[in-house]
């Protein structure tokens, strides 16, 4: 199937605490904390416990776990006093720059951004 090549990353060591990470949120699907390299003031990624590598393996079956995802995005997002605004983006594969293949959502806040992207 499709998900024969679904190799654990550094975000599973996140999950089971072997490798800290600032954490913002978590519940028993996923975690939110800040992404080691920021692009922005705010940014933070919110991550599945459940190893989907990439959005576009993404099937009904995920349906909810991918709006929870949002939500919890929005969630923090407003925790973390973005009134402003904020980006949310998923990178996928080679063309998207996606760079660790466990599902993530970036959030970036606290500047203006750009549109579109590069
Ligand atoms: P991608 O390019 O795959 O969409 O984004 C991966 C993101 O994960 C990058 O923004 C990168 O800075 C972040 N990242 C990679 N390794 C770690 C890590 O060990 N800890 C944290 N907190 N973020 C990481």
């Amino acid at each position: 199937s499709r998900f024969r090549n679904k190799k654990p990353t550094i975000f599973s060591k996140i999950i089971d605490g072997t490798l800290p990470a600032d954490i913002l949120y978590e519940d028993s699907k996923c975690l939110a904390f800040r992404d080691v390299n920021p692009q922005a003031p705010v940014h933070f990624l919110v991550i599945p416990r459940f190893l989907l590598p990439r959005i576009s393996q993404a099937t009904s079956e995920h349906v909810q776990l991918l709006g929870h995802l949002l939500l919890v995005a929005r969630n923090v997002a407003e925790q973390q006093g973005l009134t402003d605004g904020y980006r949310v983006v998923i990178n996928d594969g080679v063309h998207g720059s996606q760079s660790v293949y466990h599902l993530h959502v970036h959030v970036l806040g606290g500047r203006q951004m750009s549109w579109p992207p590069g």
